[in-house]
This record gives C-alpha cells, structure tokens and sequence, in this order.
C-alpha cells in the first residue's frame, strides 16, 4: 500500500482493509472484487491481485514461509520483499536492499555499473555485508542510514557510520553516485472516454481484463490508449446500444441512436510509465436502454463503492459534474 505515497494518506486505506479482511484466512475467502474496492484509490492495482492471490497460497500451504526460497514462491513477492521478510519478520541471514540502502551500497563500494544494471553486483555486495548476526535490525539500519544520512543530495557524511570506509567519499565525488541510464521518455497518450448515463442516472460500466494496467477494475468504455491516437477515429469504439427487448420487433431497427457530446476540458493522469489524456464523450439515453454485451449500468451511490480506479472517478465526475 505504501509504494509511492506517505503513511498519512494510506493510513484510512489500511485500517479499512484490515476491518474488512483481519486474517489471511479472510483475505483468502474474500471476492477479488471486494478487495479491489477497498484497494480503489490506492494504484497499482496488480499488488492487491497479488496479494489476494498469495493469501490463498498461504492457506493452501497451512502456514506462511519463513524463509527467502519459499517465499519467492508466493505471488507478488520478489527477491527484495522475500529477502526482507525472512530477515525482518524471522531473522534469517537475508540481505534485503530498497532503494535507500541501495544508495548506501553504490556509495560505499563506489560502483560505477548504472542503475538498473548494477543491481545484481550491489545484491552480491550487500550478501558479503549485511551480518549473520541480527540481519534484520541490520537491514532496517541499512534503509534508514540512506534516507536520514546517505540522502540523494549532499549526504552528511560526517555523521555516517560508514565513513572511514565509504570509496565514495574517499574520492570526494559522494553525490555523484548512483550512475543512472537515462530514462526512455515517456510519451503521452490519448484516447476518448464514453460516460453514458441512463434517464434514472445509472452510468455505464464494464470490467477490465484481470491482468495488465488497472486489471480487473471498473471503468467507463474507452477506445485504446495510445500515442498516435485520432480522436475523429473514437466513433468507431462507442459503445452501442440495442432497443429494449419489449420493442425490439416493432422496431425498424434493433439500435438506439445515441448522440454523443463532447463534455469541454481533458482528464489528464499519470500513470507510472506514461502520461494520459482522456477526450470525455456523455450521452445521455432513455431508461429502457439496454447495456451492450459484456457491460452493466451501475447507480450512482454504488460508483462510490465500485472498484473505480483513481483516473475513471476523474472521468465520471467530469461527465456528471458537467450535467448538473
Ligand atoms: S560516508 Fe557519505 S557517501 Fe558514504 S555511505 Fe556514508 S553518507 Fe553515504
């Protein structure tokens, strides 16, 4: 819950989800849904998949693993949260390395690899360092001597334990390191959202696919995303709409026409790998309408509590606070 955001804001998310899910056993019997709704807001949706996932492989194993091979099994736990686990929560001999005690290493050893390639030889380096003895207490010294003392810039290196070792202060150049690659630029991309709202106010949802960006959650239909996006293409991606069965064989034709508006102003998001603009189309259609395949209307005090993703709730309201 923590990644890329501060206790304080994940703190209400937190405790929610503890009251809704106290025990692994919990989780495990829970509805992926329902935990994707408490996780709503938060991002990085794949960690509450995964985390849903690796309660039920902890109650189909009995017990939760207390060492770093057993929990690379898990979902959603990699060499650093395995690693971090068993030294922090067992007190096995683990040598977990964040991005703090990441900093600390490249700067001690003055390694001159760029980040993200360097990784491998800083985890065999942090092997050699980190202590048999009280690995955990170790590990967590590690992560905070780099966010209070090896800090990105201007460390304060007259206050570090390690200073009559550290090769990068020996030669002076401290804040010069890590070595980074550059990152690819992130290009923008665009795409057209379709709100629909039925004359009783219920808005037109579907499911994503379970995996991928924002797997499994809640949104308005949308065209693709992408960076060569024409908006004169978006009409081809409207959801359509069918008559209601009772009229379907006095009906000429078994489609609704619908018009669609563009609602003025762009939704803009940021994603951690790009940047998204969204072109909002409302339409608005008699109750009777039917929900085209694979999609269902949804009132308004049940958007609240769906698993909408941060970027869909800016859509929604954009599109209804535009019609009041
Ligand atoms: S001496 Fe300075 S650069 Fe080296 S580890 Fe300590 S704070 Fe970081």
């Amino acid at each position: 819950m923590l990644q890329q955001t501060t206790v304080k804001a994940v703190t209400p998310y937190y405790r929610r989800f503890m009251a809704a899910f106290p025990t692994v056993e919990a989780l495990a019997q829970a509805d992926i849904e329902d935990v994707l709704k408490l996780w709503a807001g938060l991002g990085y949706y794949a960690r509450a998949r995964n985390l849903h996932a690796c309660a039920r492989a902890v109650v189909a194993r009995g017990s939760f693993p207390d060492c770093e091979e057993e929990l690379l099994q898990l979902p959603g736990i990699g060499p650093y949260t395995a690693a971090a686990i068993a030294a922090i929560a067992f007190d096995r001999k683990a040598s977990p390395v964040d991005g703090n005690a990441e900093r600390v290493i490249v700067r001690l050893f003055a390694v001159e690899q760029e980040l993200p390639d360097a990784k491998p030889a800083i985890r065999e380096l942090a092997a050699d360092l980190y202590p048999a003895r009280r690995p955990g207490d170790f590990a967590q010294a590690m992560m905070d001597l780099g966010a209070t003392v090896c800090t990105p810039k201007a460390p304060a290196c007259g206050a570090c334990p390690f200073a009559g070792s550290c090769a990068a202060l020996a030669r002076g150049d401290a804040e010069s390191f890590p070595r980074k690659k550059k990152k690819p630029e992130r290009r923008l991309r665009r795409g057209v959202a379709f709100v629909a709202i039925r004359a009783d106010g219920h808005v037109l949802v579907r499911r994503r696919a379970p995996n991928g960006l924002l797997g499994g959650m809640t949104e308005v239909p949308t065209t693709e995303w992408s960076s060569d996006f024409v908006p004169a293409d978006a009409a081809a991606d409207a959801p359509r709409f069918s008559a209601p069965p009772g009229r379907r064989e006095a009906a000429v034709s078994a489609s609704l026409k619908v018009s669609w508006r563009r609602v003025p102003g762009v939704i803009n998001h940021v994603f951690t790998h790009f940047p998204l603009e969204l072109v909002v189309l409302r339409a608005r259609l008699p109750k009777s309408a039917v929900a085209p395949k694979g999609m269902y209307w949804i009132d308004r005090q049940s958007i609240a509590s769906a698993a909408l993703p941060s970027v869909m709730r800016k859509v929604v309201s954009h599109a209804l606070g535009e019609q009041s």
